[in-house]
């Protein structure tokens, strides 16, 4: 069956397809049981990734990077993604919410000093800004910095942070005062490690298992006048920026996952045919489909530098949902070997369920949604 595709990828594009795609079945596939059981990623992974050029990815070249469109990242995302949820989230992190915002906001120095390191995947990126009482409400953060002589110092607590037990690179967000709610928000940059950073404790999760996910503390941690990334009072702005961009990604993780319970679901229908299982196999098909083009048509209005806020929501939205509905009914079809330890069908069930949560709920997508169409003059709301 072929690929359910909208709008063609050029030739490098699609080389870079075919090439991410070899080595997610060679190194990645035969690992996703594991990842998940253990939930730890195999150094050997990262290692080859790294290698590769994966953690590069839309970097500038000056920097070691290897810039490639939207559509191609996408197209990575996906393609390791549907050989391991973890994997394709913790590069999608690494590089949407942490290295991309450094090349874009960094000052020279900045970008000289992080971005070699994180192209080369020596230094993994997070990004902090959830926190025990502030996470669809970002304006309500508590974390708070003080300016000093030589800088600044950090004091609050994150949650629920991706990425940040490698002690790489973080991407913290914090206020100086929270009576002035966005307006006083500013972004740090941590590395780890560092004198009163540290890792309080790590998740267990339902599913992106071996992606992990932790509580941080900073009890005053001191930064040089070159941790803040941006202009203070512009932290916010450096967030939502980034959660933009980054829902191309997680979007594209999502569809992933789609596509591969979609290929479990049409093996699995193959071997035992049945007119439900086709019906549900052509509604997934259907599904599928739907969350590919939002995706595609998503990655090529940022290419095309076009407002892409609206398109970043709905394609996260429905390739959350895509994902979930179509492993859900994978395992309707697999029936009890579905839901056995180890299954795929089960993983890709638990790994889906997880994409409506991360870098923006399904309720705030709606939220920014509706107010996009309300906001925009009728000829484009539809
Ligand atoms: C696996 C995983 C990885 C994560 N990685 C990171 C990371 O790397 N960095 C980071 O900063 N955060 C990360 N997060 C946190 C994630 O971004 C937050 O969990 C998410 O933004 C929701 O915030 P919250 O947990 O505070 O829930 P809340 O904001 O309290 O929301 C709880 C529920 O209420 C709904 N809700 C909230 N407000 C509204 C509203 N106004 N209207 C309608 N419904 C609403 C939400 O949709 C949700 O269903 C991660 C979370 C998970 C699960």
């Amino acid at each position: 069956m072929g690929r359910p595709v909208s709008g063609a990828l050029g030739p490098a594009a699609e080389a870079e397809r075919s090439r991410v795609r070899e080595l997610a079945t060679r190194l990645v596939r035969p690992r996703a049981t594991e990842i998940d059981r253990d939930d730890r990623l195999p150094p050997e992974v990262i290692r080859e990734l790294a290698e590769e050029g994966y953690f590069a990815l839309g970097l500038p070249a000056e920097f070691g990077g290897k810039p490639v469109s939207t559509r191609t990242f996408s197209a990575v995302l996906e393609e390791l993604s549907a050989a391991s949820a973890a994997v394709a989230v913790t590069l999608a992190v690494h590089l949407s919410v942490c290295a991309l915002p450094i090349a874009d906001r960094g000052t020279p120095a900045q970008r000289e000093r992080w971005l070699p390191a994180l192209a080369r995947g020596e230094r993994i990126g997070a990004f902090a800004l959830t926190e025990p009482g502030a996470g669809s409400d970002t304006a309500s953060l508590r974390s708070r910095y003080e300016r000093t002589a030589d800088g600044y110092v950090l004091h609050g607590s994150k949650t629920f942070i991706s990425n940040a037990a490698s002690a790489g690179l973080v991407l913290v967000f914090a206020t100086r005062d929270p009576a002035r709610k966005s307006k006083g928000v500013s972004a740090f940059l941590v590395p780890g490690p560092t004198p009163g950073f540290s890792v309080v404790r790590r998740f267990e999760k339902l599913g992106l298992r071996g992606s992990e996910t932790t509580e941080l503390l900073f009890d005053g941690v001191r930064l040089p006048p070159d941790g803040l990334l941006g202009s203070e009072g512009e932290g916010l702005h450096v967030a939502l920026g980034a959660l933009t961009g980054g829902r191309i990604g997680i979007a594209s993780c999502a569809l992933g996952v789609a596509r591969a319970a979609f290929e479990e679901l049409l093996a699995a229908v193959r071997r035992d045919d049945a007119d439900w299982k086709r019906a549900a196999l052509a509604r997934a098909y259907a599904e599928l489909a739907s969350a590919r083009a939002l995706v595609d048509g998503a990655a090529d209005r940022k290419d095309a530098g076009l407002p892409f806020e609206r398109e970043a929501s709905v394609a996260k939205l429905v390739a959350s949902r895509a994902a979930m509905s179509i492993a859900s009914a994978g395992v309707d079809v697999a029936g009890p070997a579905g839901v056995r330890g180890g299954a795929p069908a089960g993983r890709l069930l638990r790994d889906a369920r997880v994409f409506p949560i991360v870098e923006g709920t399904s309720e705030i997508q709606e939220l920014i949604l509706g107010r996009s169409l309300l906001d925009a003059p009728p000829s484009q709301t539809a």
